[in-house]
């Protein structure tokens, strides 16, 4: 945050932004133009295990490749936009020891990337930055009220109210995934029992399926050593009784938690993303029709469920979408 004197004018469609990407097994980059185009998109490994001076070092190095490979130069940018794992202070972009980066402690991401690059920083909880990034170029465009969800290992999700972005105080807000949905359910990552994310995630899905399975349960997924959420949904489609019984008790899970953040919320559209959604209508379509039952009129009714259009680069897009939002409203 080398600049906290923000300027609050609408960027135009020859500003870029630097988004970039940290994540605990890979670094991402790329230079996103106004309108949401990426160019030079890049990544690398993170190799959490050198430490964050190690990995700051490799992530600017990433950052300056990535921006001459666009032809630019650092002073062309109008801001640096990072993404990372939470718990971080999205204002003062300290970041406080995410569960992928061990050996973290507090440490000022932000202010150590500006110094490095001379360019103001902002940096976003990664499940937010996803969130802004499906609104601004993804499959929310123009929506004034949206809710995201990403259901890969776990269930990140973030929301827009009102047109603006919810961050909560320090920009930790909008953790839906970790609702209690049973009470003294599954042990959540989070270390408390029964959120969605302890039924929902993928992780979940496979762990559920392995249980069912050891419990005495058959199934073709018995024949595998590991199972993952894909399977599971592969098996389903084939008919494995059991492989379908997990999904459809995952989607029934998932649908009455989206009525309860319908009825909260009342969103025009809720954007699904992350591998779990990758499977397409075999989840959208139970949890659409499902949750649309369960919510209240006219919430209910008036709500759209779709699949988030940004895949791979959501992080990059996403962290630079958050800072185009920042530039934009001065916040
Ligand atoms: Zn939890």
């Amino acid at each position: 945050m080398s600049d906290r004197q923000n300027s609050t004018e609408v960027p135009a469609a020859d500003d870029f932004v630097l988004g970039l990407d940290v994540g605990g097994t890979k670094l991402a980059a790329g230079v996103v133009s106004a309108d949401g185009r990426v160019q030079a998109f890049t990544v690398t490994p993170t190799g959490a295990g050198d430490g964050p001076e190690q990995v700051i070092a490799r992530l600017c190095r990433l950052a300056r490749d990535t921006v001459s490979s666009a032809g630019l130069r650092l002073a062309d940018l109008t801001a640096v936009g990072i993404c990372c794992c939470g718990p971080l202070d999205s204002r003062s972009g300290v970041v406080h020891d995410p569960p992928n980066l061990l050996g973290w402690g507090d440490v000022p991401l932000a202010d150590l990337v500006a110094a490095e690059l001379g360019v103001r920083v902002w940096v976003e909880n990664d499940a937010t930055a996803a969130t802004v990034g499906e609104w601004r170029f993804g499959a929310g465009r123009g929506i004034r009220d949206l809710l995201y969800f990403t259901v890969s290992t776990g269930v990140g999700s973030g929301a827009v109210i009102d047109g603006r972005v919810f961050r909560g105080g320090r920009g930790n807000g909008g953790e839906l995934g970790h609702t209690l949905m049973v009470a003294d359910g599954r042990l959540c990552g989070c270390g408390a029992r029964g959120c969605l994310e302890a039924y929902a995630s993928g992780t979940a899905i496979a762990a559920r399926a392995r249980e069912r399975i050891d419990d005495g349960g058959h199934s073709t997924l018995a024949a595998l050593t590991d199972i993952n959420a894909a399977d599971v949904a592969r098996a389903a489609r084939a008919g494995d009784a059991l492989a379908h019984a997990v999904w459809r008790e995952t989607t029934d899970l998932f649908a009455a938690a989206l009525a309860g953040f319908i009825n909260v919320f009342e969103p025009q559209l809720i954007v699904l993303g992350g591998g779990v959604a990758r499977t397409g209508d075999q989840f959208l379509v139970p949890v659409r029709e499902r949750a649309r039952v369960l919510a209240m009129r006219p919430a209910g009714e008036i709500v759209e469920v779709r699949q988030a259009q940004l895949a791979e680069k959501a992080g990059v897009v996403g962290a630079a979408a958050a800072a185009f939002d920042r530039v934009t409203t001065g916040e």
